[in-house]
């Protein structure tokens, strides 16, 4: 029953074990866009979480870099590839070495705040979470701020 669900599509990914109320944040940072029809279950009933989110997109595979970057918001996430409705893999968000666009720098003077450019960040640890920006070379820790859950 429970590998019916999660396959029920013919080709694409579904992101699986989203904590519950973080799905729409992941599809945003996801920046799906095109011709995907995408489903979303939220709230859903889950033993191990309590309740989790569960986004099924049709027709992508989606990329390891894409998978990575839920990993901020959601890392208890799991993603599953479907192919001929069957789970053809199956794997974990990891916190990629590089993270881009998704964190703002925490030094209000980097250049990131005040010209186009897209702020980029060094992994320096994954755990706890370290960053270091690629243009002021500020590091992060505790001051991480994800612009997407503003
Ligand atoms: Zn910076």
């Amino acid at each position: 029953m429970k590998e019916l669900k999660v396959s029920a599509i013919n080709k694409g990914t579904v992101i699986d074990h989203i904590p519950a109320g973080r799905g729409l944040k992941v599809l945003e940072i996801l920046n799906l866009s095109g011709d995907n029809t995408i489903l979303i279950a939220m709230n859903v009933r889950s033993g191990k979480l309590g309740r989790k989110d569960i986004i099924k997109v049709e027709g992508k595979i989606l990329n390891e870099e894409e998978v990575n970057k839920i990993a901020l918001i959601a890392p208890s996430a799991t993603v599953n590839i479907i192919e001929n409705w069957e789970v053809m893999e199956k794997r974990k968000v990891e916190i990629p070495d590089e993270i881009i666009g998704i964190i703002e720098c925490a030094n209000p003077n980097c250049i990131t705040h005040y010209e186009e450019v897209t702020p980029k960040f060094k992994v320096l640890s994954k755990k706890p979470l370290k960053l270091k920006c690629h243009y002021c070379e500020r590091t992060m820790e505790e001051d991480i701020v994800l612009k997407h859950l503003l």
